[in-house]
């Protein structure tokens, strides 16, 4: 007997089976194909294990300023992939372990629906039994020969050029990456400036360093225009993945190739939810685990609401930018009386000690009422610091109580009480 069905085995699905299963409920997930989906097999887990590389290959460049003498370094690509693909076991392991100790039934098959209340996987049928998608996202078709994430994860040089379509956060990564590794880098996009969905003082202080580093940013151009010579990449275009599902059979609602949910993860179809990158962008795992636990839990007769507006995110360049809630534009849109703060790298005695003094910190916030509506960073140590201010607003915490925290010294962590002090 099965108390829910989940599709799919990547951060949403997983997160969906132990909450279900921590609350009782016998549960069977469905697989196609690895457990961890797109973010263990070809997404944050090996670009991340790829971009510690880099950030060791950078340490060690820099070690003669701290005292450190080493010979020129170089990077050996294929052990840089088997230390990347170890990674990758490992995780898998994790979470198959993670859910062996939940009790979750794990069924390595494709799964459709064959109705509205009925399923089908590897010749076994779950009627009647409520069903969480969590299908994810893929790579767009490929035009012209360009290069998706998969690919150029799966490279055993970098190109000499590479021409990487687009200024979102995956084409920022791959060409940190490759402009690190050696490639002469082009980034190109019709847009103004890079990652136009983030906070612009933020973003363009990324845009600085990145060109500063010799990245070549060719904004407003048209990414039609032929070019030869160059690898192509283009890595910011996904596409929900609800091929073979069935949605038809179902009469699952779908817009823009997304499944349509609400905040309590419902699909158009009672008893069917939907978590994650099927649900459409962000692309992000962190936000695929939060709705995935959403649907569960509403799937199982209970109550809670997903909120967008607290999804942190990350562009794993080198520095990082990391940033949480409404950027300063989008709060002056909605209205608020926006205020902001900021704390520089270049007054922080931890960023000192580090020898990386590029960055800052952000800070946005209603001034009427004291809300953090968000905060932005770009330099070392960027994710961890915006955790802090994701908790504090998740806490509802007035942004004069976020500057009450004490914190280690020195530490990057006290750029937050610098941002709120200069409110
Ligand atoms: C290069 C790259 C880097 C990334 N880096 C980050 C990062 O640093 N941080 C971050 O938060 N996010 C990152 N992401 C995004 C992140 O990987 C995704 O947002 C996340 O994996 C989405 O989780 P999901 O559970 O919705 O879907 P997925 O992880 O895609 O999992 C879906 C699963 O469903 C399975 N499936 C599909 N159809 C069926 C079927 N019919 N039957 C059975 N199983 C099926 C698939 O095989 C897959 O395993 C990155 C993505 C890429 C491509």
């Amino acid at each position: 007997m099965t108390d829910l069905v989940v599709i799919g085995g990547g951060p949403a699905g997983v997160a969906a089976a132990r909450r279900a299963a921590s609350l009782g409920a016998r549960v069977t997930l469905v697989e196609r194909a690895g457990l961890g989906g797109t973010c263990v097999h070809a997404g944050c887990i090996p670009s991340a294990a790829l971009h510690h590389t880099v950030e060791v290959l950078e340490d060690v460049r820099g070690a003669g300023q701290v005292g450190v003498e080493v010979e020129a370094p170089a990077v050996n690509w294929q052990r840089m992939q088997a230390w990347s693909g170890s990674v990758v076991q490992n995780a898998t392991r994790l979470v198959r372990s993670s859910l062996e100790a939940a009790g979750v039934e794990v069924l390595a098959a494709s799964a459709s629906f064959t109705s509205p209340s009925s399923v089908e996987a590897d010749g076994r049928m779950f009627e009647g039994v409520p069903v969480v998608l969590a299908t994810g996202a893929v790579s767009a078709p490929s035009t012209g020969g360009a290069l998706s994430n998969e690919d150029a994860m799966a490279l055993d040089c970098a190109p000499a050029q590479l021409l990487v379509l687009g200024c979102g956060r995956f084409s920022l990564e791959w060409a940190d990456f490759f402009q690190h590794l050696g490639s002469k880098v082009t980034v190109m996009a019709p847009d103004d400036r890079i990652l136009p969905q983030e906070d612009e003082d933020i973003a363009g202080f990324l845009q600085l360093l990145l060109e500063q580093r010799g990245i070549r940013l060719l904004m407003g151009a048209d990414a039609s225009e032929p070019v030869s010579g160059a690898t192509v990449l283009r890595a910011d275009e996904r596409v929900p993945n609800i091929r073979g599902l069935n949605l038809g059979a179902a009469g699952i609602a779908v817009r823009e190739g997304a499944v349509v949910v609400d905040d309590g993860s419902r699909t158009s179809v009672a008893g069917v939810y939907a978590a994650g990158d099927v649900t459409g962008p962000p692309w992000l795992s962190n936000r695929a685990r939060a709705q995935g636990i959403v649907a569960a839990t509403n799937a199982l007769g209970g109550s809670t609401r997903f909120r967008p507006e607290r999804i942190p995110r990350s562009v794993n360049t080198h520095p990082p930018l990391a940033a949480v809630g409404l950027t300063e534009a989008q709060a002056r849109a909605r209205g608020s009386q926006v205020s902001t703060g900021f704390g520089e790298l270049t007054t922080s005695l931890r960023a000192m000690t580090l020898g990386q003094e590029q960055g800052a910190l952000k800070l946005v916030v209603d001034i009427d009422f004291g809300e953090i509506l968000g905060a932005h960073m770009v330099g070392p140590g960027a994710t961890e610091v915006i955790a802090q201010v994701a908790a504090a607003m998740e806490l509802e915490a007035d942004y004069r109580d976020l500057g009450r925290i004490q914190h280690l010294h020195p530490s990057l962590a006290e750029l937050v009480t610098d941002a709120v002090a200069s409110v």
